[in-house]
C-alpha cells in the first residue's frame, strides 16, 4: 500500500475518534473579543499545543502576544528538497448572542441530521482540527510527512487581529516557509471555493468647518462659504463622468492581471453581473465599461462615499448656512497598492481644496493591505487535483471585493505565495446555529492528505 493509501485508510478508520476530539475542541468557549473568556482561550491554546505534541509535531508551543496567545508547531524532517508549508487558521470564535436563537447551546457540540452544531465548528476550528487530523493520520500511518510543515493558529482573528502585524514581524524567522496555506472559511455545498484575492481598505473621514455656528441664510447667503457646498465639490471631484477615479496617482502600483487571470474573470463575468443585477434591483451598472465587470468589482481600486452629514435634516424648512459638513469614505485597494500611500494621496487631494474660507480636516481611520493568492501554477494544481479526487470537482476561484486584512498582513509580512484551503463545509459562521457538515469534515481531512502528497511531487524551484 502506498503512503497515501495508508494515510487515507488511517483517517477513515479513525473517523469516530477524530470527531469526538473535535467536539472537545469545540467545547472551549474561545470568544476572543470578550476578556471574560481569556482563561478559556488560554486553556484551548494549551489543548491544541498538547494535541500537536501528541501526534508527533515538534517545537510545539503556546506563544504569547500583546493579546491572545498563538499556537505553533512544526515537522521539518521531509528533507531540504521538499517544500515547507505554513498553515494558518484561527481558534477564536465569534460571540454567540442572541443565545435564545440557538437550538442547542453553542459550546455543547450537538449532532443533528449529519451536521455538527457548535460555535466555531466551521469558522474556524475546522481549519485547526482538519489540518491536524490530516497530519496525525499521515504520521501515525507512515511515520512521516511528504513535505515540511509549520502550523500557526491565531486567537484574535474575529477581533480583527489587532496585534498580528507586529507579532508576525517579530516571528518572521520562525515562520519562514515556501508556501502559505490559509485555512479559513467554508466551501459551498458540493463545490470547493478557493479565495484568490481580497482588496485592502483605507477608511477616512473628512470634516469641513465654516462659521462658528449655523447662520441665517438670508443674512449671510452670498458672503459666507457654505461647507456643504465645498463637501459636494470635493466628492464630485473623486470620479470623472465615466467612473474613473481622478485622485492623482490612485492607479499607481497596481499589479497587472495575467492573461490567465483576465480569462478567469471574464469567464464568470455574465454570472456575476446577473447575480449583481438581481441583488441590487438595478437595471444598469456604472463605471468604465471597457473594463470587465468582475475586474471592476474585485481587481480595481475604489473610492466610495459611505455617508454625508450637514445642515438641517428635519421636517419642513430651516433657512441656514450650516457651520459644518462631513463625509466618510472607504477606498478599496488591490495588489500591490500600499494602503498608507493611498491614504496619503487621498489626504493630499482633499487638501488641494484648502481655502481661507473653510477649514478642512482629513482623518485616516485605518489602512489595511490587500492580498493576491496564486491563480495558477503547481501549488494550485496540487490543490485542484486533491479536490478533484475528494469532491469530484475542481475548486472555484473566488475573488473577494471586500477585505480580509489578516491575509493581507500574512502575505505582505511573511512574503510568500499563498493559497486558501477551506477545510470544511457548513454555515452560519457568525450567526446562531453554526454548523459543519460532518461528511465534509472527514472529506476535508482527506483533501489535506491528498494535497500534501500532490505537493511533494513538485520540486521546490517550481513553487
Ligand atoms: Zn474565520
Amino acid at each position: 500500500m502506498s503512503d497515501l493509501q495508508k494515510s487515507l485508510s488511517h483517517a477513515r478508520t479513525h473517523q469516530a475518534e477524530y470527531l469526538e476530539q473535535y467536539k472537545e475542541l469545540l467545547a472551549f468557549p474561545t470568544i476572543g473579543a470578550d476578556p471574560a473568556y481569556r482563561e478559556d482561550i488560554v486553556r484551548a491554546a494549551g489543548w491544541i499545543a498538547a494535541d500537536m505534541q501528541r501526534i508527533g509535531l515538534t517545537n510545539c508551543q503556546v506563544l504569547p502576544s500583546e493579546g491572545n496567545p498563538l499556537v505553533y508547531g512544526e515537522w521539518l524532517e521531509a528533507g531540504s528538497d521538499q517544500p515547507t508549508v505554513l498553515v494558518y487558521a484561527h481558534y477564536d470564535v465569534q460571540p454567540v448572542d442572541p443565545l435564545d436563537l440557538w437550538v442547542s447551546p453553542p459550546f455543547e457540540p450537538t449532532i443533528r441530521e449529519g451536521n455538527l452544531y457548535a460555535r466555531g465548528s466551521i469558522d474556524d476550528k475546522s481549519g485547526v482540527h482538519v489540518n491536524l487530523k490530516a497530519v496525525e493520520s499521515m504520521l501515525a500511518a507512515t511515520g512521516r510527512l511528504p513535505v515540511n510543515m509549520k502550523f500557526l493558529f491565531e486567537g484574535e482573528e474575529e477581533s480583527g487581529s489587532p496585534n498580528m502585524a507586529p507579532w508576525l514581524e517579530a516571528h518572521k524567522d520562525l515562520l519562514q516557509a515556501d508556501i502559505l496555506i490559509v485555512s479559513d472559511g467554508s466551501n459551498d455545498n458540493e463545490t470547493p471555493l478557493i479565495m484568490v484575492s481580497a482588496r485592502g481598505i483605507v477608511s477616512a473621514e473628512v470634516r469641513l468647518h465654516g462659521p462658528v455656528k449655523d447662520l441665517h441664510s438670508g443674512s449671510y447667503g452670498g458672503v459666507v462659504h457654505n461647507p456643504a457646498h465645498l463637501a459636494a465639490r470635493i466628492i464630485a471631484a473623486f470620479h470623472d463622468e465615466n467612473g474613473r477615479i481622478r485622485i492623482p496617482g490612485f492607479y499607481d502600483n497596481i499589479r497587472p492581471l495575467t492573461d490567465t487571470e483576465l480569462a478567469q474573470m471574464k469567464a464568470v463575468d455574465d454570472w456575476t453581473m446577473t447575480t449583481a443585477l438581481r441583488e441590487t434591483g438595478l437595471t444598469h451598472f456604472w463605471g468604465p465599461a471597457e473594463i470587465p465587470f468582475q475586474v471592476r468589482q474585485t481587481a480595481q481600486p475604489t473610492c466610495e462615499v459611505n455617508g454625508m452629514k450637514s445642515g438641517y435634516q428635519g421636517e419642513g424648512e430651516k433657512t441656514i448656512i450650516p457651520a459644518e459638513a462631513s463625509f466618510k469614505v472607504t477606498m478599496r485597494t488591490v495588489a500591490d497598492q500600499d494602503p498608507d500611500d493611498l491614504a496619503e494621496k487621498f489626504t493630499r487631494f482633499v487638501h488641494s481644496f484648502d481655502c481661507p474660507t473653510i477649514k478642512i480636516d482629513c482623518q485616516i481611520n485605518s489602512a489595511k493591505w490587500p492580498f493576491q493568492g496564486l491563480t495558477e501554477g503547481p501549488v494550485l494544481e496540487a490543490l485542484q487535483k486533491a479536490y478533484e479526487t475528494t469532491y469530484g470537482r475542481r475548486g472555484l476561484l473566488i475573488r473577494a471585493g471586500g477585505s480580509v486584512p489578516i491575509i493581507g498582513d500574512l502575505s505582505r509580512i511573511l512574503g510568500m505565495p499563498l493559497t486558501s484551503l477551506s477545510c470544511g463545509n457548513g454555515d452560519n459562521g457568525h450567526s446562531p446555529n453554526e454548523f459543519i457538515r460532518i461528511k465534509y469534515y472527514h472529506l476535508g481531512i482527506e483533501t489535506v492528505i491528498h494535497f500534501l502528497y500532490n505537493l511533494a511531487g513538485n520540486a521546490l524551484q517550481q513553487l
